[in-house]
Protein backbone atom coordinates (compact mmCIF):
# COMPACT_ATOMS: atom_id res chain seq x y z
CA UNK A 1 0.00 0.00 0.00
CA UNK A 2 1.12 3.71 -0.66
CA UNK A 3 1.33 5.24 2.55
CA UNK A 4 1.68 9.17 2.95
CA UNK A 5 3.36 11.09 5.91
CA UNK A 6 0.87 13.14 7.99
CA UNK A 7 4.32 15.60 10.08
CA UNK A 8 3.52 18.55 12.78
CA UNK A 9 6.35 20.85 14.48
CA UNK A 10 7.47 21.91 17.67
CA UNK A 11 10.11 24.40 17.36
CA UNK A 12 11.51 25.86 20.58
CA UNK A 13 13.53 29.22 19.98
CA UNK A 14 15.70 30.53 22.48
CA UNK A 15 14.93 34.64 22.32
CA UNK A 16 18.08 36.82 22.76
CA UNK A 17 16.75 39.28 25.44
CA UNK A 18 19.09 41.23 27.52
CA UNK A 19 17.67 39.27 31.09
CA UNK A 20 16.55 36.32 31.56
CA UNK A 21 12.24 35.74 30.96
CA UNK A 22 11.13 36.57 34.61
CA UNK A 23 14.04 37.93 36.76
CA UNK A 24 17.40 40.13 36.10
CA UNK A 25 19.77 37.62 35.50
CA UNK A 26 21.55 38.28 32.35
CA UNK A 27 20.92 35.90 29.64
CA UNK A 28 24.38 34.95 28.61
CA UNK A 29 24.32 31.45 26.32
CA UNK A 30 28.03 32.01 25.91
CA UNK A 31 28.46 31.95 29.86
CA UNK A 32 30.84 28.76 30.35
CA UNK A 33 31.33 29.92 34.09
CA UNK A 34 28.04 27.36 35.74
CA UNK A 35 25.67 29.20 37.87
CA UNK A 36 27.06 32.44 37.48
CA UNK A 37 23.63 33.95 36.02
CA UNK A 38 21.07 33.31 38.68
CA UNK A 39 19.26 34.92 41.13
CA UNK A 40 16.85 34.11 44.13
CA UNK A 41 14.00 33.75 41.52
CA UNK A 42 15.45 31.72 38.50
CA UNK A 43 16.43 29.05 41.41
CA UNK A 44 13.46 29.60 42.98
CA UNK A 45 13.64 30.43 46.55
CA UNK A 46 11.10 31.06 48.64
CA UNK A 47 9.10 33.60 48.60
CA UNK A 48 10.50 34.78 45.24
CA UNK A 49 8.38 36.68 42.83
CA UNK A 50 8.50 36.47 38.78
CA UNK A 51 7.93 39.70 36.87
CA UNK A 52 7.19 39.48 32.93
CA UNK A 53 10.19 40.61 31.18
CA UNK A 54 8.63 43.12 28.59
CA UNK A 55 11.41 42.51 25.81
CA UNK A 56 10.51 39.57 25.64
CA UNK A 57 6.78 39.96 25.00
CA UNK A 58 7.92 42.52 22.33
CA UNK A 59 10.00 39.84 20.25
CA UNK A 60 7.55 37.02 20.50
CA UNK A 61 4.85 39.03 19.23
CA UNK A 62 7.92 40.39 16.44
CA UNK A 63 8.11 36.84 15.44
CA UNK A 64 4.28 35.98 15.90
CA UNK A 65 3.04 38.80 13.16
CA UNK A 66 6.28 38.05 11.14
CA UNK A 67 4.29 34.49 11.09
CA UNK A 68 1.34 35.24 10.23
CA UNK A 69 -0.49 34.66 13.67
CA UNK A 70 -2.80 36.72 14.98
CA UNK A 71 -2.25 38.27 18.21
CA UNK A 72 -5.27 38.28 20.59
CA UNK A 73 -6.15 40.77 23.04
CA UNK A 74 -5.48 38.57 26.16
CA UNK A 75 -2.83 36.17 27.02
CA UNK A 76 -1.83 35.02 30.18
CA UNK A 77 0.97 32.13 31.68
CA UNK A 78 -0.10 29.07 33.15
CA UNK A 79 2.13 26.31 35.67
CA UNK A 80 3.13 23.45 33.82
CA UNK A 81 3.95 21.02 36.60
CA UNK A 82 6.48 18.03 36.55
CA UNK A 83 9.86 17.03 38.31
CA UNK A 84 13.01 17.26 37.53
CA UNK A 85 16.40 18.24 38.80
CA UNK A 86 17.07 20.51 36.07
CA UNK A 87 13.80 22.81 37.41
CA UNK A 88 13.97 23.82 41.07
CA UNK A 89 10.73 25.08 41.19
CA UNK A 90 9.28 22.06 40.18
CA UNK A 91 6.60 23.71 37.38
CA UNK A 92 8.04 25.61 34.54
CA UNK A 93 5.98 28.99 33.52
CA UNK A 94 4.59 28.37 30.10
CA UNK A 95 1.19 29.50 28.79
CA UNK A 96 -1.62 26.57 28.34
CA UNK A 97 -4.66 27.89 26.64
CA UNK A 98 -4.21 31.75 26.27
CA UNK A 99 -1.00 31.85 23.48
CA UNK A 100 0.85 35.36 23.30
CA UNK A 101 0.78 34.47 19.39
CA UNK A 102 -2.71 32.40 18.24
CA UNK A 103 -3.46 30.73 14.09
CA UNK A 104 -1.02 31.90 11.74
CA UNK A 105 -0.15 30.83 7.99
CA UNK A 106 3.86 30.67 6.51
CA UNK A 107 4.03 29.43 2.74
CA UNK A 108 6.44 26.48 2.03
CA UNK A 109 8.00 26.06 -1.37
CA UNK A 110 9.42 22.62 -2.20
CA UNK A 111 10.54 21.85 -5.52
CA UNK A 112 8.28 24.33 -7.16
CA UNK A 113 4.90 23.91 -5.62
CA UNK A 114 3.94 26.37 -3.07
CA UNK A 115 1.81 24.97 0.15
CA UNK A 116 0.45 26.78 2.89
CA UNK A 117 1.36 25.09 6.37
CA UNK A 118 -0.70 25.99 9.17
CA UNK A 119 0.74 27.64 12.50
CA UNK A 120 -1.75 26.54 15.58
CA UNK A 121 -0.33 28.80 17.89
CA UNK A 122 3.29 30.23 19.59
CA UNK A 123 4.00 30.56 23.16
CA UNK A 124 5.70 32.36 25.93
CA UNK A 125 7.62 30.10 28.47
CA UNK A 126 11.23 29.66 30.82
CA UNK A 127 13.93 26.80 29.74
CA UNK A 128 15.48 24.93 32.25
CA UNK A 129 18.66 24.18 33.49
CA UNK A 130 21.38 21.40 32.49
CA UNK A 131 22.05 18.71 34.11
CA UNK A 132 26.43 17.74 33.83
CA UNK A 133 27.32 14.33 34.47
CA UNK A 134 30.54 13.81 35.60
CA UNK A 135 31.48 9.98 36.52
CA UNK A 136 29.08 8.86 39.19
CA UNK A 137 28.13 12.45 40.18
CA UNK A 138 25.51 14.78 38.46
CA UNK A 139 26.19 18.84 38.97
CA UNK A 140 23.19 21.48 37.99
CA UNK A 141 23.86 24.46 36.15
CA UNK A 142 20.89 26.74 36.66
CA UNK A 143 22.32 29.66 33.98
CA UNK A 144 19.94 28.62 31.30
CA UNK A 145 16.77 28.38 33.70
CA UNK A 146 14.75 30.79 33.21
CA UNK A 147 15.79 32.06 29.61
CA UNK A 148 13.08 33.22 27.59
CA UNK A 149 11.79 30.16 24.52
CA UNK A 150 9.35 30.78 22.43
CA UNK A 151 7.83 27.62 21.32
CA UNK A 152 6.11 27.33 17.64
CA UNK A 153 3.30 24.62 16.77
CA UNK A 154 2.12 24.09 13.59
CA UNK A 155 -0.40 21.60 12.20
CA UNK A 156 0.36 18.15 10.83
CA UNK A 157 0.24 20.01 7.72
CA UNK A 158 3.88 18.80 6.08
CA UNK A 159 3.60 15.86 4.20
CA UNK A 160 7.27 15.20 3.22
CA UNK A 161 10.41 15.28 5.90
CA UNK A 162 11.90 18.33 3.29
CA UNK A 163 9.32 20.21 3.93
CA UNK A 164 9.36 20.38 7.18
CA UNK A 165 13.49 21.26 6.92
CA UNK A 166 12.79 24.14 4.87
CA UNK A 167 9.91 25.25 7.16
CA UNK A 168 12.31 25.54 10.01
CA UNK A 169 15.19 26.99 7.95
CA UNK A 170 12.43 29.65 6.87
CA UNK A 171 11.69 30.13 10.58
CA UNK A 172 15.40 30.82 11.38
CA UNK A 173 15.68 33.17 8.94
CA UNK A 174 12.98 35.23 9.60
CA UNK A 175 13.97 34.67 13.67
CA UNK A 176 17.84 35.96 12.55
CA UNK A 177 16.12 38.90 10.47
CA UNK A 178 14.01 40.03 13.41
CA UNK A 179 17.12 39.66 15.57
CA UNK A 180 15.56 37.72 18.21
CA UNK A 181 17.36 34.84 17.93
CA UNK A 182 20.74 33.26 16.62
CA UNK A 183 18.76 30.39 15.95
CA UNK A 184 21.86 27.88 16.03
CA UNK A 185 20.47 24.68 16.04
CA UNK A 186 24.06 22.97 16.86
CA UNK A 187 24.20 25.50 20.15
CA UNK A 188 20.52 24.83 20.89
CA UNK A 189 19.50 27.92 20.05
CA UNK A 190 16.61 26.44 18.25
CA UNK A 191 15.61 22.80 19.47
CA UNK A 192 12.90 20.98 17.44
CA UNK A 193 10.26 18.19 18.04
CA UNK A 194 8.34 16.13 15.18
CA UNK A 195 5.23 14.17 15.33
CA UNK A 196 4.86 11.66 12.08
CA UNK A 197 2.37 9.19 11.47
CA UNK A 198 1.13 7.61 8.24
CA UNK A 199 -1.87 7.02 6.74
CA UNK A 200 -3.22 5.29 3.60
CA UNK A 201 -2.42 7.69 0.32
CA UNK A 202 -5.55 9.92 -0.62
CA UNK A 203 -7.38 9.59 2.95
CA UNK A 204 -7.99 12.77 4.97
CA UNK A 205 -8.36 11.28 7.90
CA UNK A 206 -5.35 11.94 10.88
CA UNK A 207 -3.69 8.74 11.74
CA UNK A 208 -4.98 7.23 14.79
CA UNK A 209 -1.79 7.33 16.68
CA UNK A 210 1.51 10.05 16.60
CA UNK A 211 4.79 9.18 16.90
CA UNK A 212 7.06 12.32 18.71
CA UNK A 213 10.69 12.15 18.01
CA UNK A 214 12.91 14.32 19.89
CA UNK A 215 16.37 15.39 20.16
CA UNK A 216 16.80 16.83 16.73
CA UNK A 217 19.25 19.50 16.79
CA UNK A 218 20.34 20.25 13.11
CA UNK A 219 18.14 20.52 9.97
CA UNK A 220 20.09 17.50 8.59
CA UNK A 221 18.84 15.39 11.60
CA UNK A 222 15.52 16.52 11.14
CA UNK A 223 15.01 15.42 7.73
CA UNK A 224 17.07 12.03 8.51
CA UNK A 225 14.78 10.95 11.57
CA UNK A 226 11.53 11.55 9.76
CA UNK A 227 12.82 9.36 6.53
CA UNK A 228 13.60 6.64 9.25
CA UNK A 229 10.34 6.81 10.59
CA UNK A 230 8.46 6.57 7.43
CA UNK A 231 10.30 3.52 6.63
CA UNK A 232 9.65 1.94 9.87
CA UNK A 233 6.65 2.84 10.33
CA UNK A 234 5.53 1.95 6.76
CA UNK A 235 7.80 -1.87 7.43
CA UNK A 236 5.35 -2.36 10.40
CA UNK A 237 2.29 -1.23 8.55
CA UNK A 238 2.92 -3.62 5.81
CA UNK A 239 3.70 -6.45 8.36
CA UNK A 240 0.18 -5.88 10.00
CA UNK A 241 1.84 -4.66 13.35
CA UNK A 242 -0.15 -2.06 15.47
CA UNK A 243 1.69 1.57 15.67
CA UNK A 244 0.34 2.94 19.04
CA UNK A 245 1.29 6.45 20.03
CA UNK A 246 4.98 7.10 21.68
CA UNK A 247 8.10 9.48 22.18
CA UNK A 248 10.99 8.55 20.39
CA UNK A 249 14.74 9.78 20.29
CA UNK A 250 16.87 10.09 17.67
CA UNK A 251 20.45 8.77 17.57
CA UNK A 252 22.25 10.97 15.71
CA UNK A 253 25.55 8.33 15.38
CA UNK A 254 23.17 5.27 14.88
CA UNK A 255 20.68 6.94 12.73
CA UNK A 256 17.92 5.70 14.27
CA UNK A 257 14.92 6.83 16.46
CA UNK A 258 14.43 4.60 20.04
CA UNK A 259 11.70 3.77 22.29
CA UNK A 260 11.42 6.70 25.26
CA UNK A 261 8.21 6.57 26.39
CA UNK A 262 4.53 5.70 25.22
CA UNK A 263 1.05 7.09 25.55
CA UNK A 264 0.32 5.39 28.71
CA UNK A 265 3.59 6.88 30.81
CA UNK A 266 2.59 10.23 29.30
CA UNK A 267 3.02 13.14 31.64
CA UNK A 268 -0.23 14.52 32.95
CA UNK A 269 1.03 18.65 33.65
CA UNK A 270 -1.57 19.81 35.68
CA UNK A 271 -1.58 22.95 34.01
CA UNK A 272 -3.16 26.06 36.17
CA UNK A 273 -2.86 30.06 35.72
CA UNK A 274 0.04 31.14 36.84
CA UNK A 275 -1.10 33.04 40.45
CA UNK A 276 2.12 35.45 40.75
CA UNK A 277 2.12 36.72 36.74
CA UNK A 278 -0.92 39.55 35.81
CA UNK A 279 -2.91 38.45 32.43
CA UNK A 280 -1.50 40.44 29.84
CA UNK A 281 -3.71 42.68 27.65
CA UNK A 282 -2.89 44.18 24.59
CA UNK A 283 -3.88 47.42 22.63
CA UNK A 284 -4.36 46.99 18.90
CA UNK A 285 -2.49 50.35 18.55
CA UNK A 286 0.47 48.93 20.66
CA UNK A 287 0.45 45.49 18.41
CA UNK A 288 0.21 47.91 15.10
CA UNK A 289 2.86 49.71 16.10
CA UNK A 290 4.99 46.70 16.97
CA UNK A 291 4.06 45.59 13.10
CA UNK A 292 5.40 48.97 11.65
CA UNK A 293 8.62 47.80 13.33
CA UNK A 294 8.63 44.72 11.13
CA UNK A 295 11.74 44.68 8.84
CA UNK A 296 11.47 43.61 5.04
CA UNK A 297 11.62 39.69 5.73
CA UNK A 298 13.16 37.05 4.01
CA UNK A 299 10.52 35.52 1.46
CA UNK A 300 9.63 39.64 0.59
CA UNK A 301 13.74 39.73 -0.46
CA UNK A 302 13.76 36.91 -2.04
CA UNK A 303 11.25 39.07 -4.48
CA UNK A 304 12.28 41.49 -4.60
CA UNK A 305 15.83 40.14 -5.49
CA UNK A 306 13.96 38.58 -8.63
CA UNK A 307 12.16 41.26 -9.55
CA UNK A 308 14.51 43.89 -8.92
CA UNK A 309 17.93 42.25 -9.82
CA UNK A 310 16.60 39.44 -12.49
CA UNK A 311 18.26 36.87 -10.23
CA UNK A 312 17.91 33.15 -10.42
CA UNK A 313 15.41 32.27 -7.73
CA UNK A 314 18.32 29.64 -6.43
CA UNK A 315 20.78 32.25 -6.32
CA UNK A 316 18.37 34.42 -4.81
CA UNK A 317 17.42 31.87 -2.10
CA UNK A 318 21.33 31.42 -1.18
CA UNK A 319 21.53 35.50 -0.71
CA UNK A 320 18.20 35.49 1.42
CA UNK A 321 19.56 32.45 3.61
CA UNK A 322 22.26 34.86 5.47
CA UNK A 323 21.14 38.10 6.07
CA UNK A 324 24.22 39.94 6.46
CA UNK A 325 25.27 38.08 2.94
CA UNK A 326 22.33 39.46 1.26
CA UNK A 327 22.87 43.05 2.76
CA UNK A 328 26.59 42.85 1.48
CA UNK A 329 25.13 41.56 -2.13
CA UNK A 330 22.47 44.51 -2.00
CA UNK A 331 25.31 47.38 -1.36
CA UNK A 332 27.65 45.79 -4.02
CA UNK A 333 24.82 46.12 -6.46
CA UNK A 334 24.10 49.52 -5.63
CA UNK A 335 27.60 50.60 -5.62
CA UNK A 336 27.77 49.47 -9.24
CA UNK A 337 24.54 51.10 -10.35
CA UNK A 338 25.78 54.58 -9.22
CA UNK A 339 28.53 54.07 -11.18
CA UNK A 340 26.71 53.62 -14.28
CA UNK A 341 24.72 56.41 -13.42
CA UNK A 342 28.21 58.71 -12.39
CA UNK A 343 29.35 57.48 -16.13
CA UNK A 344 26.31 57.33 -17.97
CA UNK A 345 26.38 53.88 -19.48
CA UNK A 346 23.51 51.93 -20.66
CA UNK A 347 23.12 49.99 -17.71
CA UNK A 348 22.53 46.33 -17.34
CA UNK A 349 22.12 45.61 -14.00
CA UNK A 350 20.78 42.27 -14.11
CA UNK A 351 24.20 41.39 -15.92
CA UNK A 352 26.45 42.87 -12.93
CA UNK A 353 23.87 41.52 -10.48
CA UNK A 354 24.83 38.32 -11.39
CA UNK A 355 28.44 39.43 -11.31
CA UNK A 356 28.02 40.07 -8.02
CA UNK A 357 26.17 37.22 -6.74
CA UNK A 358 29.26 34.76 -8.36
CA UNK A 359 32.19 36.56 -6.91
CA UNK A 360 30.47 37.33 -3.33
CA UNK A 361 28.45 33.42 -3.35
CA UNK A 362 32.48 31.99 -4.89
CA UNK A 363 35.51 33.00 -3.75
CA UNK A 364 34.30 36.00 -1.41
CA UNK A 365 32.30 33.40 0.66
CA UNK A 366 34.82 30.55 0.78
CA UNK A 367 37.61 32.71 1.93
CA UNK A 368 34.61 33.87 4.65
CA UNK A 369 34.41 30.41 5.59
CA UNK A 370 37.74 29.74 6.18
CA UNK A 371 38.06 32.64 8.82
CA UNK A 372 34.94 32.66 10.19
CA UNK A 373 33.59 36.22 9.51
CA UNK A 374 30.70 38.29 7.94
CA UNK A 375 31.60 39.91 4.59
CA UNK A 376 30.92 43.29 7.23
CA UNK A 377 33.44 42.29 9.34
CA UNK A 378 36.12 41.72 5.77
CA UNK A 379 38.53 43.56 4.86
CA UNK A 380 36.76 43.74 1.45
CA UNK A 381 34.46 46.56 1.52
CA UNK A 382 31.01 47.00 -0.67
CA UNK A 383 32.58 49.71 -2.60
CA UNK A 384 36.23 47.93 -2.94
CA UNK A 385 34.05 44.72 -4.65
CA UNK A 386 32.25 46.94 -6.54
CA UNK A 387 35.26 48.43 -8.18
CA UNK A 388 36.89 44.77 -9.18
CA UNK A 389 33.39 43.92 -10.55
CA UNK A 390 34.02 46.81 -12.62
CA UNK A 391 37.24 46.43 -13.92
CA UNK A 392 36.64 42.87 -15.03
CA UNK A 393 33.41 43.72 -16.68
CA UNK A 394 35.89 46.54 -18.82
CA UNK A 395 38.37 43.94 -19.00
CA UNK A 396 40.93 45.70 -17.31
CA UNK A 397 41.54 42.60 -15.46
CA UNK A 398 41.18 39.10 -16.13
CA UNK A 399 38.85 36.33 -14.48
CA UNK A 400 42.20 34.64 -13.32
CA UNK A 401 43.95 37.72 -12.25
CA UNK A 402 40.49 39.13 -10.13
CA UNK A 403 40.70 35.77 -8.13
CA UNK A 404 44.31 36.59 -7.19
CA UNK A 405 43.20 40.56 -6.62
CA UNK A 406 40.59 39.50 -4.78
CA UNK A 407 42.89 37.17 -2.25
CA UNK A 408 45.69 39.98 -1.36
CA UNK A 409 42.48 42.36 -0.88
CA UNK A 410 41.25 39.90 1.59
CA UNK A 411 44.52 39.94 3.23
CA UNK A 412 45.23 43.40 3.28
CA UNK A 413 42.08 45.66 2.68
CA UNK A 414 43.86 47.53 -0.59
CA UNK A 415 41.71 48.73 -3.09
CA UNK A 416 41.71 47.08 -6.53
CA UNK A 417 43.25 49.42 -8.76
CA UNK A 418 46.57 49.58 -6.64
CA UNK A 419 46.17 45.42 -5.69
CA UNK A 420 46.27 45.23 -9.62
CA UNK A 421 48.95 47.62 -10.42
CA UNK A 422 51.51 46.45 -7.13
CA UNK A 423 50.55 43.22 -7.89
CA UNK A 424 51.49 42.98 -11.88
CA UNK A 425 48.01 41.54 -12.46
CA UNK A 426 46.59 44.78 -14.58
CA UNK A 427 45.71 43.50 -18.43
CA UNK A 428 46.92 44.84 -21.36
CA UNK A 429 44.46 46.23 -23.68
CA UNK A 430 47.09 48.13 -25.51
CA UNK A 431 46.73 47.00 -29.21
CA UNK A 432 50.19 48.25 -30.14
CA UNK A 433 51.55 45.83 -27.47
CA UNK A 434 49.29 42.89 -28.26
CA UNK A 435 50.08 43.32 -31.91
CA UNK A 436 53.71 42.58 -31.20
CA UNK A 437 52.76 39.55 -29.91
CA UNK A 438 51.00 38.26 -32.35
CA UNK A 439 53.50 38.82 -35.10
CA UNK A 440 55.63 37.11 -32.81
CA UNK A 441 53.90 34.04 -32.37
CA UNK A 442 52.45 33.79 -36.05
CA UNK A 443 56.01 33.91 -37.13
CA UNK A 444 57.09 31.17 -34.40
CA UNK A 445 53.94 29.18 -35.42
CA UNK A 446 53.73 28.67 -39.15
CA UNK A 447 52.49 25.08 -39.22
CA UNK A 448 49.58 25.97 -36.97
CA UNK A 449 48.74 28.87 -38.69
CA UNK A 450 48.57 27.11 -41.90
CA UNK A 451 45.87 24.57 -40.34
CA UNK A 452 43.85 27.68 -39.23
CA UNK A 453 43.72 28.81 -42.78
CA UNK A 454 43.30 25.26 -44.22
CA UNK A 455 40.02 25.37 -42.41
CA UNK A 456 40.84 24.07 -38.53
CA UNK A 457 39.41 26.79 -36.74
CA UNK A 458 39.96 25.46 -33.15
CA UNK A 459 44.10 26.14 -33.88
CA UNK A 460 42.89 29.93 -33.47
CA UNK A 461 42.57 29.21 -29.51
CA UNK A 462 45.94 27.36 -29.35
CA UNK A 463 47.67 30.94 -31.12
CA UNK A 464 45.47 32.46 -28.61
CA UNK A 465 46.59 30.33 -25.84
CA UNK A 466 50.39 31.58 -27.22
CA UNK A 467 49.69 34.35 -26.72
CA UNK A 468 48.56 34.68 -22.78
CA UNK A 469 51.81 32.49 -22.18
CA UNK A 470 53.75 34.81 -23.96
CA UNK A 471 52.21 38.08 -22.18
CA UNK A 472 51.77 36.33 -18.94
CA UNK A 473 48.25 36.14 -18.80
CA UNK A 474 47.95 39.37 -18.61
CA UNK A 475 46.35 40.18 -22.59
CA UNK A 476 42.96 40.83 -22.50
CA UNK A 477 41.82 37.79 -24.39
CA UNK A 478 39.15 39.18 -26.27
CA UNK A 479 41.40 41.81 -28.03
CA UNK A 480 44.13 39.18 -28.81
CA UNK A 481 41.87 37.26 -30.49
CA UNK A 482 40.27 39.76 -32.33
CA UNK A 483 44.33 40.85 -33.49
CA UNK A 484 44.85 37.48 -34.32
CA UNK A 485 41.75 37.11 -36.42
CA UNK A 486 42.36 40.42 -38.32
CA UNK A 487 46.01 39.63 -39.00
CA UNK A 488 44.77 35.97 -40.37
CA UNK A 489 42.19 36.91 -42.71
ZN1 LIG B 1 17.34 35.05 37.94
Amino acid sequence: MNYEPVIGLEIHVQLKTRSKMFCASPNNPDETEPNRNICEVCTAQPGSMPVINKEAVHMAILVGLALGCEIPEYSKFDRKNYFYPDLPKGYQISQFDQPICGAGIQVVEYEGKKRPIRITRAHLEEDAGKLIHEGSTTLVDLNRAGVPLLETVTEPDFRTPAEAKIFLQNLRNIVRYLGVSDADMEKGHMRCDANISLRPAGSQDLPPYKIEVKNLNSFKSVEAALNYEIKRQSEMQESGEKLTSQTRGWDDSKGITVEQRTKEQAHDYRYFPEPDLPIMHFIRGDVEKIRAELPELPAQKEERFISEFSLQDRDAGVLVNDKNLAAYFEEVVSELEEWFKEERLEADIAKLAKMAYNWISGDLQALLKIEGIDPQNSRITAENLAELIKMIHQGQVSTTAAKRILEVMFETGGDPSHVAADEGLSQVSDEVAITAVVDKVIAKNANVVADYKGGKKQALGFLVGKIMAEMKGKANPQVASRLLEEKLH
